[in-house]
């Protein structure tokens, strides 16, 4: 994995940079798990307004510390304990992790109770990393239609993320093949079922997901430094 230990400039700068690079269509969501408030309060004041934190404690604390800042977008891009689903309704208002039917239809009875409509990713897993969450496109072929019927659920896309290490031209293939399983999925027309926001690309990989048309990419790193391992 890329070190980001020396990084140059401040966060602003860093975000700047990367804008520069970036289509419109593209949504950056600075990464903030391990993040001071201090550090967070450069990104938003950098134009930053889409914040992803891994732990639904985590987001909680931070949230009250940053009560002022009330036009920010919590995401929430780790793994999802079930006894943790009524806590990330209070607190993100995309899940970018939901990794399986059964969550996803908690998730869904849930937000419900709560007359709440949730943007939702799929997360999928294309090549086998032990480490990883997530649907192989065929379980998620087979859960469609089950999927389809989560009315509270507004279900944007897919989120991928790629085991450490790929060659570039590995991770290209496995984006691309996300890209696509997405296109095939919204031919279907299925209610709840959008399919137009692709969340890939992380610090080390986010140039080759934009190139195969990520929608959101999840930068932690190369904005703010390297995290405690
Ligand atoms: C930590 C994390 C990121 C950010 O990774 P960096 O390498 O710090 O950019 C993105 N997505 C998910 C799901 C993560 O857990």
């Amino acid at each position: 994995m890329t070190a980001f230990s020396q990084l140059s400039g401040t966060i602003a700068e860093r975000i700047h940079c990367i804008r520069q690079t970036l289509p419109d269509s593209v949504r950056l969501i600075a990464v903030t798990k391990q993040v001071s408030v201090a550090a967070m309060r450069e990104a938003y004041a950098a134009g930053v307004r889409d914040f992803a934190e891994n732990r639904v404690q985590e987001a909680e604390v931070k949230q009250v510390q940053l009560h002022d800042l009330t036009d920010v977008t919590w995401h929430l891009i780790g793994h999802l304990q079930s006894n943790k689903v009524q806590k990330a309704l209070d607190c993100f208002q995309w899940i970018h992790s939901i990794d399986d039917l059964k969550l996803a239809q908690r998730l869904n009875h849930l937000a419900a109770q709560r007359s709440q409509k949730l943007q939702a990713l799929l997360q999928v897993k294309l090549l086998p990393d032990p480490n990883k969450y997530g649907w192989s496109a065929a379980d998620l072929l087979r859960d469609l239609s089950a999927l389809s019927h989560c009315e509270n659920l507004s279900i944007q896309g897919l989120m991928t993320i790629l085991p450490y290490g790929l060659a570039a031209a590995d991770a290209t293939v496995a984006f691309q093949k996300t890209a696509e399983l997405a296109n095939t999925i919204r031919q279907q027309n299925l209610p709840h079922l959008q399919m137009q926001a692709l969340s890939m690309g992380m610090s080390n990989d986010y140039a080759l997901a934009v190139q195969s048309g990520a929608t959101m990419i999840r930068l932690g790193r190369i904005l703010f430094g390297d995290r405690q391992a």
